[in-house]
């Protein structure tokens, strides 16, 4: 066994396992190998979300990789330099573009030239950010950090059928730490329904029980509907930008789930953030500590320790010398502090 490698247990977690790792290694050149990729997953192993990541990771640093086939449980990855320029990525399938841009940006960050990428696949899923969290609430955080990245929408698409595509432009900057305490006053809030080959009662049921719940008045609710070619497809956004932070829930219908109950699962985890006074939310709070161990620290406060947050402190530790401290503030905050180590 060559020791220089770093040994990850996939089994800690889900798909970011993996794409944390990728971004870490071709940020600190260091090679991995990981093991048990998926491996409490109803289909375990690499899917084509995943495998495009590694493809995509092994092309912009001339990396090594084993192990890089649909369904492999197991991968090694040595990366060499990381290259920017232009670039195509294809999922193939709806799996979801958000996170292969995710697992590439850190790296394009630290290239040595501009990079443009067109990445098409799913972006809108269950499970993954949509593309107007990463437009609206994740990169405006990594831009004040100081990353000079830009994305743009091409195409919606939805599961199963997929075929939306996003660009992303990244200009190589290094990141500041940013400390995020509270959310700030609370500037606006919208919802919007968007439906594609979806009866149109659908959008207008999920925005009455938005108005309902949230009290938000008639002119915050949006429906927009989209060429019916896009669909089917259907989801419920709730943004609400506040002075330090811009949070967006959502919610995807899917066909025999009621719009109201739609409506329900991004009302609640609206309320639940509301409600706590915490900075960010539990998909922020995963999201946001690779790019603070990047700019070597910084701070937030969230709603709870999530699964993903609790492994990927687990590989960032891995990788980088740098100290996560989380603290209890109260039964509803939870502090998350990064420094250098
Ligand atoms: P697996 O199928 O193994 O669970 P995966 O590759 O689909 O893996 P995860 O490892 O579960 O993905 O990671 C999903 C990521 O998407 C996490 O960072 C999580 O915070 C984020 N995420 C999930 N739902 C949302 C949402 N509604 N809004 C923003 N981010 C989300």
């Amino acid at each position: 066994m060559n020791k220089d490698f770093i040994e990850l247990d996939g089994a800690i977690g889900g798909g970011q396992i993996l794409r944390s790792a990728l971004s870490l290694s071709m940020l600190t050149g260091k090679p991995f190998r990981i093991h048990n990729i998926r491996a409490k997953r109803s289909r375990p192993g690499l899917l084509r979300q995943h495998l495009t990541a590694v493809t995509a990771a092994t092309q912009i640093s001339s990396a090594d990789a084993e192990g890089a086939q649909i369904g492999s449980q197991s991968l090694s990855f040595a990366p060499g330099a990381i290259r920017g320029g232009d670039y195509e990525f294809a999922i193939g399938t709806a799996g979801s573009c958000s996170l292969v841009v995710q697992t590439l940006l850190p790296a394009l960050l630290h290239a040595d030239q501009p990079s443009r990428m067109r990445i098409s696949g799913g972006t809108h899923n269950p499970l993954a950010p949509p593309f107007e969290f990463l437009e609206r609430a994740w990169l405006p955080l990594l831009k004040r950090m100081g990353a000079q990245v830009e994305i743009e929408l091409l195409r919606h698409g939805f599961a199963p059928a997929g075929g939306g595509a996003l660009v992303m432009q990244v200009t190589p900057s290094a990141l500041r730490p940013l400390h995020l305490e509270t959310p700030g006053p609370i500037h606006s809030q919208q919802a919007t329904a968007l439906v594609a080959d979806v009866p149109g009662h659908v959008a207008e049921r999920e925005l009455a029980r938005v108005g309902k719940r949230l009290k938000w008045p008639e002119q915050a609710l949006k429906g927009i509907w989209l060429d019916k070619q896009i669909g089917p497809g259907n989801v419920l956004l709730l943004e609400i930008a506040c002075g330090e932070v811009t949070e967006l829930f959502s919610s995807i219908g899917q066909s025999g789930v009621r719009a109201e109950r739609v409506a329900d699962q991004a009302v609640d985890q609206a309320r639940q953030w509301l409600h706590s006074g915490a900075a960010v939310d539990e998909h922020l709070a995963d999201q946001l500590l690779l790019p603070l161990a990047m700019a070597g620290g910084g701070s937030f406060s969230t709603t709870h320790m999530s699964e993903h947050l609790s492994s990927n402190i687990q590989v960032i530790r891995q990788f980088l010398n740098v100290e996560i401290v989380c603290t209890q503030a109260n039964e509803r905050i939870l502090r998350v502090e990064l420094r250098q180590g």
